[in-house]
């Protein structure tokens, strides 16, 4: 099969643009361009918007600075559909001479109240074939009247439809579920299937791997390239992306937009990795994989039948993994966008680049994405902190015990010369003992205190970078925080 390709791959992506695309789009595009790239083949990028009525302002747009955003680069294209809508009236043309379509003039009120009464029925909607089967005369009443026909396709009534799929192995559909279906609109537009295997055909595609939802449609194609004695392509069904509770991947999963997750700052890398893993493995086991990697051992024999599941922790896992990847000096480099657009307008810009130089080190071990390092690290910059005064407490010390404990602390900091972590480490950490106190109890106070969190960077060096005036400040503050506690 694939391994032993004889023809020239050639495969596309042909994303609607009919909204923004989110992962599941970008899975399909992924893995066409992995094939494309493992066999030396072509990648080809055509856009399908011929449903003018579903068109989204900016959506074209935004699927190529997807594509780029994760170097997925095309060779041919971007084609548009919209621009060769001649080529499909001459198929539709073509057809309907051969007798495999016919124009049918059926108002869209007959085919509303047709749909209603099957409903009622609890028939499959489907199209009664009225006009399948005009007389002449019927005919050249019909055209009188000037409604605008549409073809649609003469599927066998009987029989069935059999291809083979990559992944799927044999599939077959009774031709009698199959309806006569739209080719070509009143508005001259052709319908998805008229389009997809034209110029799946014109341009010689030779795989198509696309969503498990477009299954159902490829009966339809089949019979289409039989009825212009055409060759199909070789057909690969991906499988559903789902969420952890096994429902169709939606927002609610956190999953959106691809966009999305570079607004967030994940690196396009973590991301081609993890789509990667949405429905193909290396093995068993292996998680992390180079986009050279993928390229090399990608095969249709690892795409798995059943359906991936979306796994956001595993995301943020590896986004992290890939972060502490980069070189410290590269990490500060990409995270200087994101500080500069999400720190608070209060926070002076520039950025002081020595001051956010000295932070990215302890930042950079932590973070899952560029958009944490400002969100999680505000107290970095900011001058006065937010926290609600019990947090203080969270540790696990009373509010007299904290009291005590802080202004213990204060006046020996004030004494320190040379502010650093070593120096503070050497000098605080004895103290816990001193105070009776749990260490961790008390470096916990300690760090609520300095940073407004409970979750920081490593406290002395934290402290070392924040320097003496704010922390000396900070701690003065949380000892007014305990004394309104006490005071209540
Ligand atoms: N235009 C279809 C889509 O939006 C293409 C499906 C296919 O690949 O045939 O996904």
């Amino acid at each position: 099969m694939p391994e032993d390709i004889l023809t020239k791959v050639r495969v596309r992506f042909a994303p609607s643009p009919t909204g923004y695309p989110h992962l599941g789009n970008i899975r399909t595009a992924l893995f066409n361009w992995l094939f494309a790239r493992h066999y030396g083949g072509s990648f080809i990028l055509r856009i399908e918007d011929t449903d003018v009525a579903r068109r989204v302002e900016g959506a074209v747009e935004t699927i190529l600075e997807s594509l780029r955003w994760l170097r997925l680069d095309w060779d041919e294209g971007p084609y548009f559909q919209s621009q060769r809508l001649e080529i499909y009236r001459e198929i539709a043309d073509q057809l309907l001479k051969q007798e495999y379509a016919y124009l049918c003039y059926c108002s869209p009120q007959r085919l509303e109240s047709m749909r209603r009464e099957q409903m009622k029925q609890k028939q499959p909607p489907k199209y009664d074939r009225y006009c399948r089967e005009l007389t002449q005369k019927q005919k050249i009443e019909l055209e009188a009247t000037g409604i605008i026909p549409v073809v649609r396709f003469k599927t066998p009534l009987e029989g069935q439809t059999t291809f083979y799929d990559l992944i799927r192995g044999e599939v077959t559909f009774d031709n009698s579920v199959l309806d006569d279906f739209v080719l070509l609109k009143s508005d001259g537009y052709p319908t998805y299937h008229l389009a997809n295997i034209t110029d799946d055909h014109l341009m010689a595609i030779s795989h198509i791997l696309r969503a498990d939802e477009w299954l159902s449609s490829t009966p339809r194609h089949v019979l289409l390239y039989q009825a212009l004695g055409w060759n199909p392509p070789q057909f690969a069904h991906l499988p559903m992306i789902l969420g952890p509770d096994r429902a169709k991947l939606s927002k609610r999963h956190g999953a959106t937009a691809l966009l999305d997750y570079r607004e967030r700052g994940y690196l396009p890398e973590a991301m081609i990795n993890f789509l990667s893993l949405l429905g193909w493995s290396l093995d068993d086991r292996t998680e992390l994989l180079s986009r050279e990697e993928i390229i090399k051992h990608f095969s249709l024999e690892r795409i798995s039948k059943t359906a991936a599941i979306f796994n956001k922790e595993k995301l943020d896992w590896m986004s992290g993994v890939y972060l502490r990847r980069l070189a410290t000096e590269e990490f500060t480099k990409q995270a200087l966008p994101f500080l500069d657009r999400d720190l608070p307008a209060s926070v002076k810009r520039p950025l002081d680049l020595d001051y956010v130089g000295q932070i990215m080190p302890l930042i950079q071990e932590r973070a899952r994405t560029f958009a944490d390092v400002s969100e999680l690290n505000q107290f970095f910059f900011i001058d006065e902190l937010e926290y609600n005064a019990n947090l203080l407490l969270n540790a696990g010390l009373g509010a007299e015990v904290a009291i005590k404990a802080l202004q213990t602390v204060l006046p020996r900091l004030a004494l320190i010369k040379t502010w650093g972590a070593m120096v503070l480490e050497t000098l605080v950490r004895p103290m816990a003992e001193e105070l009776g106190l749990e260490t961790g109890k008390f470096f916990g106070l300690l760090r609520v205190a300095i940073t407004g969190r409970t979750a920081a960077p490593p406290l002395f060096q934290t402290m070392a970078v924040l320097g003496k005036r704010r922390c000396s400040r900070r701690l003065r503050a949380a000892l007014d925080k305990l004394f309104s506690i006490v005071g209540q």
